[in-house]
């Protein structure tokens, strides 16, 4: 479909709801909408079984000391501070601007006061082979990792539905096809191998170098076929987006789905880190760091904190709130402004039946169900089903999984109107998507859920942006000491874009942080296969 198209689709849908709208008051019982990362959260999530209690703004005393004030209780932050208490003790101060640690780690539950109540992730919800850093940290936290049977996948580009990529080829005149039967990964090893590979940095963007080396039917087709649209769409830099996809080509096959959700391994790390004496303020945003004759000052709304270190674990986006000449310093620095944040809505729906269990691939003997549909006409973009006994004894959806920015936006604007207005368009999107021609059975009644939340991530992964001169690595380096000297880190998957989207690359900004400035000697483990299953399609990677 044309973007006009697609706009035009976009505002209509949008003034029809504006128009019901004044009929139906928005149904505010189930509706949960949350907005993190950016400017406000609008949303307080009841606590579902954190290992500390909240600790609110007025909690302890007004001025600390610390050996260590670490910003920001996600994934980076919290390892660094589960990793520093041993040794220090409470010497280790965390903030976190929200009532809970985990950051883009954030499960979900249909009650989420009930602990029997499956939690499923609005981000992260995987972890796949080669993320040795993962395994490795679940067994040391005790965490079961699930593995589901593999099934069906589900696309709908231009229009027409299939199983199989190459049988959408035809939408795609002019492309050839490849003579092995994966033009995708032909495409893709065009683009990774190629000779054109060298000149990389001749080009504005990624889509540029995808335009000239594949073509624009090759553009197009390897946009649609991929359940991203950012990486083709935002202005990303070339051999930094390649980069990253040399390795992420190998992050596949089989993936491992946590029980407890991917939360499990903030709680875990939360619960050893506060058992070693480690402070842990929740629901206390820092809003200045500065530097100071003997150290830094950090200040909440409450407290003011003098720390001998500080370990920046937040995203570029929230420095937006952070004011104070060590925040001015860093946001003045090239490598940071080469950062981008990519825009993603999800929405979770809960439903009295799993109406999806019955949905399979006819052609298929194995593997027949169908647990993923991604599709180029609708904002819906991208559904998953939990497959993994944990989360679909919850019976959930991740109903859509849209990181084009219109979408977004469109999901963003759709929400503020209530829930139902998101239902019903939901509705319309699952009906036409599972009513397609090609899966079993031919017709599909979509009811209605029981609960629907929709996430809206500002900036819920990043890249290096086009035209910056900067590569991952030389951005990566930097952020270990962006002050030179200065005891001052940056930890987070978004200082580590060649692991983009993954929480691998949180965890492993802080083990570098960890090592080059304070001292540890962690490992960084390999893929714990011994020998991996062979990746079948490149759809089996991502989250
Ligand atoms: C939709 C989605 C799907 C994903 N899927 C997967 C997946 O399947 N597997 C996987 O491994 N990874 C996945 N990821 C990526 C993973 O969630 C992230 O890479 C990881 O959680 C990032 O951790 P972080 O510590 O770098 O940053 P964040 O999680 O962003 O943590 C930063 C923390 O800082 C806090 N903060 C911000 N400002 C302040 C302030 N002023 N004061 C105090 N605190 C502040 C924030 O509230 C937040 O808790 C996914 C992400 C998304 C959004």
């Amino acid at each position: 479909m044309g973007k006009a198209h697609y706009l035009l689709l976009l505002s209509l849908s949008l003034a029809a709801c504006d128009d019901n709208d004044g009929d139906t008051p928005p149904n505010q019982t189930d509706a949960v909408v949350a907005t993190d990362g950016g400017a406000e959260s609008d949303m307080a999530i009841a606590s579902d079984g954190g290992p500390t209690p909240d600790a609110g703004p007025d909690a302890g005393p007004q001025t600390l000391q610390c050996a260590v004030a670490i910003v920001g209780g996600g994934a980076g932050g919290t390892h660094t501070a589960f990793r520093l208490a041993p040794t220090l003790g409470d010497g280790v101060c965390l903030f976190e601007r929200e009532a809970k640690l985990g950051g883009r780690i954030k499960d979900v539950a249909f009650d989420d006061n009930d602990p029997t109540s499956p939690r499923v992730g609005t981000g992260a919800r995987r972890v796949m082979e080669t993320q040795g850093v993962l395994f490795a940290l679940a067994d040391e936290l005790d965490i079961t990792l699930e593995t589901p049977p593999d099934a069906a996948n589900l696309t709908e580009a231009r229009g027409a539905f299939a199983f199989s990529k190459e049988a959408l080829l035809p939408q795609y005149p002019g492309l050839m096809a490849d003579a092995g039967g994966d033009t995708e990964t032909a495409l893709y090893d065009a683009l990774r191998l190629g000779p054109e590979r060298a000149t990389t940095g001749n080009y504005p963007n990624f889509e540029a170098y995808v335009r000239a080396v594949v073509g624009d039917v090759g553009y197009d087709y390897l946009r649609d076929m991929s359940r991203f649209r950012a990486d083709f769409e935002y202005d990303l830099d070339a051999e930094g987006y390649l980069d990253y996809l040399d390795e992420e080509w190998d992050v596949c096959c089989e993936p491992s789905y946590p029980q407890g959700g991917m939360s499990s391994f903030i709680f875990g790390m939360e619960a050893r880190a506060t058992a070693d004496g480690a402070r842990i303020f929740k629901g206390e945003a820092v809003t200045a760091v500065n530097k100071v004759a003997d150290g830094y000052e950090l200040t909440t709304a409450n407290r003011t904190v003098h720390a001998d270190k500080v370990v920046l674990a937040v995203p570029p986006s929230a420095f937006e709130q952070i004011g104070g000449d060590v925040a001015d310093r860093i946001k003045a620095q090239p490598e940071f402004q080469a950062i981008v944040g990519v825009k993603v809505v999800t929405i979770t729906q809960w439903w009295e039946n799993a109406w999806w269990s019955v949905i399979r691939n006819p052609m298929a003997d194995t593997d027949a169900n169908v647990w993923r549909a991604w599709t180029t006409e609708h904002c819906l973009n991208f559904i998953e089903i939990p497959i993994e006994p944990y989360a679909a004894a919850g019976k959930i959806t991740r109903s859509v999984y849209d990181d084009n920015l219109d979408c977004a936006i469109f999901w963003e604007q759709l929400a503020a109107q209530g829930t139902e207005a998101v239902e019903a368009e939901l509705n319309t999107q699952l009906t036409a998507l599972f009513n397609n021609g090609v899966s079993d059975p031919a017709t599909v009644e979509i009811p209605m859920p029981i609960k629907t939340f929709v996430q809206v991530w500002p900036d819920a992964w990043h890249w290096i942006k086009g035209g910056t001169g900067l590569s991952n690595a030389e951005v990566f380096t930097w952020s270990v000491a962006p002050l030179g000297e200065e005891p001052v880190s940056l930890v987070g998957e978004a200082y580590n874009v060649r692991r983009s989207g993954w929480s691998d690359g949180a965890y492993k900004s802080s083990i570098r942080v960890l090592n080059e400035k304070y001292g540890l000697t962690l490992n960084i483990p390999g893929s714990t296969k011994a020998a991996r299953t062979h990746r079948r399609l490149w759809s089996q990677g991502r989250h």
